[in-house]
């Protein structure tokens, strides 16, 4: 069996790509299984070595996997130059830790004890569509710095980056069977990872509703597991902030990979003595946004992935009160506008629910309070921006904002060296810094009698 790859630009026809069957996704969990006692046992600083070079052979690939990306994707090209980088900053950044991987020792009377953190085995990484090479790196680099062996899923629109990664890793010695990217359906191989019992941690990005199934799924076996979920973000934008900077960069908060970002901001919340002005000075942001093929280095927003997604933007925007909308391509290819929305309460569907598309609810507010009371008014708890020049406040707000990841008169989510990851449905783990490694291993606690 095989699968169409479209490039989402044109609705062409990009090739096929084979559908991995159990049986074969069993065979390779098998060979990683094998493959695991071998890597596990590679002394640290040849891991190290290894993923330094894999780092290396991406960086001279940048330039062929952007292009890949933007074909696959339709992400722009100077994002889709940003995420290769990524994957090569990650690796490298982990290429730091197999020698740094150590334990402790604790006083205990009458011996030695000493912790260890050990490999966990087989991790399988299922990544979604909408950033289909970070995430995976996010998933396979830090595992395999740990001592894993890795399985990889990529999503069934965007496999090709994925493919393309893990034929540059063996390029850059990494053993047989050590990182094995299986393109397929999430129903079959990603459900295989979830039951198998040599998989022994589970590595998910995606939807609230699949996570959720997941975990049922992983229960089962006491499986370690990652969540990165949903998001239904806030932008509060305080009466105080630099109201020029938080309209100018608002659009870039939420349309950003055509609002196809878990951590969009698309939620934009305003203190009301300044909702009006807000809503002036965003108006030509959005107006001004470069939507076209993304191929041209000025694209600032590509199409969005496939039809059903577009459509499925579309029936969110429907009967809701459009304040303006920018402009796209008429089409071939799955365009959609950047398009903001007026709320008329936190009860509207378009304010609730997490969209995955170019399209921004505004909503008032009056004070502290009722700002951090909106913002937490969600299932969800991902990302957020705090805009304000009062320091107690941003931090006052910060703290009570139940969501993994905060900005103050920014919208940065996302750096390989800091933890990232969600609260409530958003979630659960943490990616990416030091936690994510830890979080490949299983702590071991050893006591060596010394007395006679
Ligand atoms: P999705 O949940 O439909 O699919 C994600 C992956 O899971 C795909 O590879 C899919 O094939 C696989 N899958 C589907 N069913 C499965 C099953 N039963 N068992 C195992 N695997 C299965 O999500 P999507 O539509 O690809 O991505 C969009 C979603 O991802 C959005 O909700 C978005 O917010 C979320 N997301 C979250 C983060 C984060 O870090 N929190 C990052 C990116 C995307």
């Amino acid at each position: 069996m095989t699968t169409e790859v479209v490039d989402p630009a044109t609705g062409e026809v990009l090739g096929k790509v084979p559908s991995t069957s159990v049986g074969e996704t069993d065979a390779a969990i098998g060979r990683a299984h094998v493959a695991f006692e071998r890597w596990r046992g590679v002394a640290p600083g040849e891991r190290a070595r290894v993923l330094r070079r894999f780092a290396a052979v991406v960086d001279a690939h940048v330039e062929e996997l952007a292009g890949l990306e933007v074909r696959n994707s339709g992400h722009p090209i100077g994002n889709a130059r940003w995420e290769a980088g990524n994957v090569r900053d990650v690796l490298d950044y982990y290429a730091g830790a197999p020698e740094r991987l150590t334990g402790h020792q604790i006083p205990v009377p009458g011996g030695l004890d000493v912790t260890f953190h050990e490999p966990l085995g087989v991790v399988g990484v299922i990544v979604p569509w909408n950033f289909p090479m970070p995430i995976a790196a996010w998933g396979f680099a830090p595992a395999l710095a740990a001592g894993n062996t890795v399985v990889l899923k990529p999503a069934e629109l965007t496999p090709l980056t994925a493919l393309r990664l893990a034929e540059l890793g063996r390029e850059a010695g990494l053993p047989d069977d050590v990182f094995t990217v299986l393109p397929g359906a999430g129903s079959v191989v990603g459900e295989r990872f979830v039951t198998h019992p040599a998989v022994r941690k589970v590595c998910f990005t995606g939807s609230t509703e699949v996570g959720t199934r997941i975990m049922a799924g992983c229960a089962a076996q006491v499986k370690r597991l990652t969540l990165e979920l949903g998001g239904k973000s806030a932008n509060l934008v305080f009466a105080d902030a630099d109201l020029a900077r938080a309209a100018a960069t608002a659009p870039y908060a939420v349309f950003d990979n055509a609002g196809q970002d878990c951590c969009a901001r698309s939620r934009i919340l305003v203190q009301r003595p300044v909702y009006d002005r807000f809503l002036e000075l965003l108006e030509p942001a959005v107006r001004a946004l470069r939507v076209e093929d993304p191929t041209r280095e000025t694209a600032e927003m590509g199409p969005l992935i496939s039809a059903a997604q577009r459509d499925r933007v579309a029936g969110y925007v429907d009967g809701a009160k459009v304040a303006f909308t920018g402009s796209c391509p008429d089409g071939p290819g799955f365009w959609y506008p950047p398009t903001v929305l007026l709320a008329d309460s936190p009860a509207d569907r378009h304010w609730r629910e997490e969209i995955f598309g170019p399209v921004v609810s505004v909503l008032p507010f009056d004070d502290e309070a009722d700002a951090i009371r909106l913002a937490n008014d969600t299932e969800y708890g991902l990302s957020g921006s705090i805009w304000t020049r009062d320091v107690g406040r941003a931090v006052r707000v910060a703290r009570a904002v139940e969501a993994g990841n905060l900005s103050v008169n920014s919208h940065s989510s996302v750096r390989y060296w800091t933890p990232f990851g969600g609260m409530k449905r958003s979630g659960l783990g943490r990616e990416l810094g030091q936690d994510a490694l830890h979080a490949f291993t299983d702590v071991k606690n050893v006591f060596i009698a010394t007395e006679e």
